[in-house]
């Protein structure tokens, strides 16, 4: 069964992971991807991978990542981060944190961390 990655990234840091979406666009596309939707609708238009959508962060769609690691039907989380900003969703980011830690699944919040976990996942 293939795995699921799920995709996060906060707006000043979305251009950046279209960037690396790129570079890893054939690592990517042999795992199943989902995404916040913002994030997810980037990935599709300007990578050309398909990613199944939740809904927009702010709107509760890093929760919708949570309770899917709580499903087990998601099995790492790349989140691009921005430490530097103001998110009205603070408190969803820090929920997904502790679900991400609570399942034991491999969660990445910056670039350099996210390319360590995309090489060390299985493929299947
Ligand atoms: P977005 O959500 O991809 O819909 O912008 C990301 C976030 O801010 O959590």
């Amino acid at each position: 069964m293939k795995k699921t990655i799920a995709l996060i990234s906060h707006d000043n840091l979305k251009s950046r992971m279209v960037l690396w979406a790129t570079h890893y666009k054939e690592i990517l596309a042999q795992f199943n991807l989902v995404g916040t939707g913002t994030t997810g609708k980037r990935i599709e238009d300007e990578v050309g991978l398909t990613v199944s959508k939740f809904k927009s962060g702010p709107l509760g769609g890093d929760q919708q990542i949570g309770a899917g690691i709580a499903e087990g039907k998601i099995h790492a989380v790349i989140f691009f981060w921005d430490p530097m900003s103001p998110h009205p969703h603070d408190v969803d980011v820090k929920a997904l944190l502790r679900i991400a830690v609570v399942y034991n699944i491999p969660m990445a919040c910056n670039e350099e961390t996210a390319n360590l976990v995309l090489k060390g996942l299985p493929r299947l």
